[in-house]
């Protein structure tokens, strides 16, 4: 897997490792650091800690194993305040298909300080092994911890997929994941497929601003790891209670103190729908001018039972919150109804919200390119259109 290497020669014995080692896998002896490598996790912390640049972490190629070795799909399990994330079923679902193709078990890892209830809504959905982690220590904001456990379990089970959620928690914990490992990363897949011939995962995303699908393949390391897209993949269908799964508790795994400490959470006091989740947005841009005219939008998104979106530049304006921006560096949303108010049509937003079902633009500009998107589209003040369409949907005349 690799090993810790330390330079007698650069190393004055200050000590400074040892404090930094959460493991407690270094001591000093003769002044100098000795590693104890059946306790060392190779995460690395020493080697960033050393100012004399003695340490070196020598991480072996995974050309040099064989990926023979590596065997199933797994998915992360995502979950917050101890409910599974709506994400999870949907990476299920990409993963069952996968093994259609690969004819290989499903499994998920699912770790945290109270894991009650998800491992069985886990083995509904139909997964093979639910793997667990119970400790305090893995709380729901400890990503450092997360992605140290995972990488240990990844590493010992070595699965040859490892998919999880292009969420704001995914796309934070698996490019640490991938680091530790080390492996390849491709995130926000929007398709997945097994190539029939070679068998490696085919991992389909948009690039340059959603101009050109690129697929790609990790062909020398594994796993082959992949985030997906939130509301495109379809969601696992529960399967029959004789679906023989099982839970496997990680009995191995040494978890690490967090470094991260929260101090406290503090829920956004805005509309606090999750715009990825909704049926119905609608979706305010820089065409409402000003701040104090936002109320217009939030009417509309009331009067059809919708959620508030956003375009970036109406959230770098500091108008609605950044929780409520679509698009390439905001919120990937796939609603049945989407309203684009005062919105141009960038190609950084479509990239976020041009797979909604029924896209309803109003611009003032007939030539807007939010209008090579839109299935209706209505030219006019915004000012006026939505009033109008408020009064109609509640029945006035
Ligand atoms: P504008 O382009 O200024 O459009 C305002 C529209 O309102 C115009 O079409 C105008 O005709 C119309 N209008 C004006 N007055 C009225 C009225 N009274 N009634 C009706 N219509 C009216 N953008 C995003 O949205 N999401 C992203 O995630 C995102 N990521 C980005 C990432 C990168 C790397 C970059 C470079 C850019 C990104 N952008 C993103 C920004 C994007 O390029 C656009 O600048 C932005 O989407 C424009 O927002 P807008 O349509 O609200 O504003």
């Amino acid at each position: 897997m690799g090993a810790l290497q330390i330079s007698d020669v650069k190393c004055v014995g200050c000590g400074i490792c040892v404090g930094t080692c959460p493991y407690d896998a270094l001591r000093l002896e003769d002044d100098l650091a000795v590693v104890s490598e059946e306790i060392c996790t190779l995460c690395g912390a020493c080697v960033d800690s050393c100012p004399y640049e003695a340490i070196v972490l020598l991480k072996e190629s995974f050309e040099a194993e064989s990926i023979e070795d590596y065997s199933g799909i797994c998915v992360y399990a995502e979950h917050r305040f101890q409910k599974l994330s709506s994400v999870v079923p949907e990476i299920v679902g990409a993963a069952r298909r996968l093994k259609e193709s690969l004819g290989k078990t499903v499994s998920a890892i699912l770790i945290g300080d109270d894991l009650s209830g998800m491992q069985e809504e886990l083995l509904s959905y139909g997964v093979d092994e639910v793997w667990t982690v119970t400790d305090p220590r893995i709380t729901d904001f400890a990503e450092d911890v997360h992605a140290e456990v995972v990488s240990q379990i990844l590493r010992e089970k070595r699965p040859e997929i490892f998919l999880g959620g292009g969420t704001i928690v995914g796309r934070s914990l698996l490019p640490r994941v991938a680091v530790k490992i080390p492996t390849g990363l491709t995130a926000d897949c929007t398709e997945l497929e097994i190539d029939p011939e070679t068998k490696l995962l085919k991992q389909t995303r948009p690039a340059f601003g959603g101009n050109i699908m690129a697929t790609i393949l990790t062909r020398n390391h594994r796993p082959q790891m992949a985030t997906v897209r939130h509301k495109v993949m379809k969601a696992a269908e529960r399967v029959s209670p004789d679906h023989l799964g099982k839970i496997v508790p990680m009995d191995f795994v040494r978890v690490p103190d967090p470094r991260i400490e929260v101090l406290e959470f503090v829920k956004e006091d805005t509309e606090t729908v999750n715009i990825a989740d909704a049926d119905i947005i609608v979706s305010a841009g820089r065409g409402i001018k000003d701040p104090k005219n936002l109320p217009v939008v939030q009417s509309l998104a009331r009067a059809m039972g919708g959620a508030l979106g956003a375009s970036r530049a109406a959230v770098d304006s500091g108008w609605v919150a950044y929780s409520h921006q679509v698009g390439q560096t905001g919120k990937t949303v796939n609603p049945v109804i989407y309203v684009a108010c005062g919105i141009s049509g960038a190609i950084q937003h479509l990239a976020g919200m041009k797979s909604s079902d029924i896209i309803v633009a109003i611009n003032s500009d007939m030539h807007a390119p939010i209008f090579d998107v839109a299935h209706f589209g209505i030219v006019g003040d915004l000012f006026e259109v939505i009033p109008e369409m408020v009064k109609q949907i509640q029945g006035g005349n």
